[in-house]
């Protein structure tokens, strides 16, 4: 067989995106893919699905509670066949344009489980068995990650379910109990909420969202109470019990005391993710990996020769957007280009209403490497446009360096936040400072003003009250 300038395995955002890059750069580029479809967990049971979700529920709880606020009257009925249908519809186009991609750039999709199996071969089993080697001058491993099991709570998928489990409940839950108040946990908490479940999120730490700037944190959590979210915080889990048509959940105070235990319908496992490498073969290249998981990296290289990682099974916050960009600079270094990610502009969102939307440092981040920094900030409160459409809740922040006013981080809680972030991630891409915001003319009345008079206000001189 004709060998290959790169197999990438997995065909995920890391994987499709090197795989389309190489097709760009004229390599010689296969991917393999053992789903169905290409896309991943993104695509197929992640980011993708949980956003239709995540829209459709804020507009049935929009047409519900709020649009009565405008003038109009209506009672919305909840048609959950049609709001999964359509979810699934969106999956199906955008997996199918990643191989309509493939096929544009030359990529060859081969379906079945990858392996390595030696340097420069990578052996594939399709799904009825058969295998077959690939010879390859590179691999890329794109293998992604998968939700972390806790002992003691079985994820069955019916009841006990994990996030793609969650996607896909047969029925809005009379009671559903989180474990883990993440991204995943408050997102998907968010869509069944308002659906019609009671949502009780049970954490381990004193706070919710702990890589988020704390004051945002805070903000964010009033806002998800007021809503209607249950949360139990200092609280370990540990065990649930599937019982007839519900699951009994323990959990007990982190600093001691008598153990609880509360009934729900369905059970949603959050607590993280772990990088995915079972049965890859890394001992055939002589690769292994570090305590929790991961393949250790140096801008994607591996320690074996012709092997390189990205995305979630190696290091860094594990986002789709990161482990393209790590994509695109390993299949440019590959062909002999420069490739560069830059990991101090990677944006972070957690998709709920209000949304949150941060990049770059924590002011926690800042004062514990001792950085003199200055604060601007402005709130959606004395924004005209959210004001007029009843959405001014949250913030803008800035953090500046005191000396050089260049931004360090932006964090941002309110509605549409999601879109207004990438315009600081070119700032700062760009070695922006606060006041080369604050005196770039923004359209009004636009809720982007916010992020306008938040870099006004570092140096004081914010203008709308
Ligand atoms: P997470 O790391 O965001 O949150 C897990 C939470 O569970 C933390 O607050 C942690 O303290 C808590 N926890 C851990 N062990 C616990 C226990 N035993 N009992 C109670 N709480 C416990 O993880 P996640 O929400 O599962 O998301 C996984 C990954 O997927 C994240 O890395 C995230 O970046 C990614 N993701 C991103 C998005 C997005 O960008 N919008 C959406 C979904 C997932």
């Amino acid at each position: 067989m004709a060998g290959y300038d790169v197999v990438i395995i997995g065909g995920g955002p890391g994987g499709y995106n090197a795989a389309i890059r190489a097709g760009q750069l004229g390599l010689k580029a296969a991917c393999v893919e053992m789903r169905a479809s290409l896309g991943g967990t993104c695509l197929n049971v992640g980011c993708i699905p949980s956003k239709s979700l995540l829209h459709a529920s804020e507009l049935f709880e929009l047409a519900k509670d709020d649009f009565v606020k405008f003038g109009i009257d209506v009672t919305p009925q909840l048609n959950l066949p049609v709001m999964m249908k359509q979810k699934a519809e969106s999956v199906g186009q955008l997996t199918k344009g990643v191989e309509f991609l493939f096929k544009k750039n030359k990529v060859e999709w081969i379906k079945g489980r990858g392996r390595l199996a030696g340097p420069g071969k990578v052996e594939v089993v399709a799904e009825d068995g058969t295998s077959s080697v690939l010879e390859t001058r590179h691999v890329v491993i794109a293998t992604g990650s998968e939700p972390s099991p806790l002992p003691g709570v079985t994820v069955d998928q019916q009841r006990i379910v994990d996030s793609t489990g969650a996607l896909d409940l047969p029925e809005t839950p009379g009671h559903l109990v989180v474990i883990g108040a993440g991204v995943i946990g408050l997102e998907l908490g968010s869509v069944w909420r308002r659906l019609g479940a009671k949502v009780t999120v049970v954490e381990f730490l004193d706070r919710i969202t702990p890589t988020v700037d704390a004051e945002t944190a805070k903000t964010f959590q009033r806002s998800l109470t007021k809503q209607g979210i249950t949360f139990r915080l200092d609280a370990r889990v540990t065990g649930a019990t599937i019982k007839n048509d519900g699951v009994d959940v323990t959990f007990e105070p982190v600093k001691g005391g008598e153990p609880e235990t509360i009934s729900a319908d369905y059970v949603l496992l959050a607590i993280g993710r772990r990088p995915f490498t079972d049965g890859l073969g890394l001992d055939s290249v002589g690769l292994t990996t570090d305590r929790r998981g991961f393949i250790e990296t140096n801008r994607a290289r591996t320690a074996a020769e012709g092997v390189w990682a990205i995305g979630d099974v190696t290091y860094g916050p594990m986002l789709a957007h990161k482990a393209e960009d790590e994509a695109v600079a390993c299949i440019e270094t590959i062909a002999g280009r420069a490739g560069h990610v830059n990991y101090e502009v990677i944006p972070n969102v957690i998709y709920t209403f209000p949304e949150v939307a941060t990049v770059g440092r924590t002011e926690e981040e800042l004062k514990a490497d001792g950085v003199a920094y200055k604060v601007g900030k402005f709130p959606f409160t004395a924004n005209s446009r959210a004001k007029v459409n009843h959405e001014a809740e949250g913030f803008v922040k800035i953090l500046a360096d005191a000396q050089t006013d260049r931004i360090l981080g932006v964090h941002m809680i309110g509605p549409d936040v999601s879109e207004m972030i990438g315009e600081y991630c070119v700032a700062m891409e760009f070695g922006g400072s606060s006041e080369d915001v604050a005196r770039t003319s923004h359209p009004h009345p636009s809720r982007s003003e916010a992020l306008r008079q938040a870099a006004m206000g570092v140096e004081g001189w914010t203008m709308q009250a």
